[in-house]
């Protein structure tokens, strides 16, 4: 059957070159460098996803405040997913398509060698589980996109992630290295007419593959079952208020959901309310 609408998630911390936290947010000294590099990755993605045969392709922008992409550089068939916050964050609109590819992914948090290693907030959590498996961003995304039906087909982004999570919980996804981590805030990449040019080989590997019925989703059994390790006891503490939650020890919350993509939506909940704490209390 022909796909028509392909999905991509793009993150910034797995981009090449991508390594300071000047990157990282609007008003940082080399803020612009990242969005033209995400940019252009986007744009080579797009562009051969739309010469495989994708009529149109929705880019989620999914990272920090999530209007990093610049948009007038974007061709026609191209749909924009910008801002912040939002339902499902960095998959919002990718149900109903066809496929899914993730950009500029990274490592969870402690994972050696790994730019930014983090899962949703390095602020706000240490370790975050789902059915007792230590949570990636890209283990989440994946996890509720295969609960919608949209089978994750290429993941491009820190070699570590790439090797460790996606080898082992999609193994049938395309791997598209962008940078080899040196640290936390240092990395080797390629250079961009060879990272553009990885993209464009691994989406033609990867629509292959999928025409060719090599494709799964990756789907967690249900309920889903989600603890927490939080940074600061007093985010476990109001996370605990959610019903149906119970804290372990002074850092960890669990809580149980039926579906993924719930589990997903009340982790972001703990997140923000986490986020929120930490805003109106100093010590
Ligand atoms: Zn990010």
């Amino acid at each position: 059957m022909k796909k028509t609408k392909a999905f991509v998630s793009v993150d910034m911390e797995g981009l090449p070159h991508i390594t300071s936290n000047e990157h990282m947010a609007p008003g940082k000294l080399l803020y612009d460098e990242a969005r033209s590099i995400m940019t252009e990755c986007v744009l080579a993605m797009a562009d051969e996803l739309h010469g495989s045969g994708f009529e149109r392709v929705v880019v989620a922008d999914s990272h920090g405040p999530k209007v990093n992409l610049i948009p007038e550089k974007m061709p026609a068939f191209v749909d924009v997913v910008r801002g912040n916050p939002r339902s499902i964050s960095m998959i919002a609109g990718g149900k109903g398509c066809d496929a899914a590819l993730f950009l500029g992914y990274h490592a969870k948090p402690g994972t050696p060698n790994a730019t930014f290693d983090h899962t949703i907030s390095s602020q706000v959590i240490r370790t975050l589980k789902y059915n007792g498996e230590e949570t990636s961003e890209f283990y989440m995304n994946a996890a509720t996109l295969g609960e919608q039906g949209v089978p994750v087909i290429l993941v491009a982004g820190d070699r570590a992630l790439l090797q460790e999570d996606v080898a082992k919980h999609a193994p049938w996804a395309v791997r598209v290295p962008q940078k080899e981590s040196l640290g936390r805030y240092a990395a080797i990449s390629p250079s961009m007419p060879r990272s553009l040019q990885l993209i464009r080989d691994g989406v033609k590997e990867a629509v292959t593959k999928l025409y060719g019925g090599d494709m799964k989703l990756l789907k967690l059994n249900t309920p889903v079952q989600t603890e927490i390790q939080f940074t600061d006891s007093e985010y476990a503490h109001i996370a605990s208020h959610l019903p149906g939650s119970k804290m372990i020890g002074g850092w960890r919350v669990q809580f149980t959901s039926p579906s993924m993509e719930e589990a997903y939506r009340v982790t972001q909940l703990l997140v923000f309310a986490g986020s929120g704490v930490k805003s109106s209390v100093s010590e």
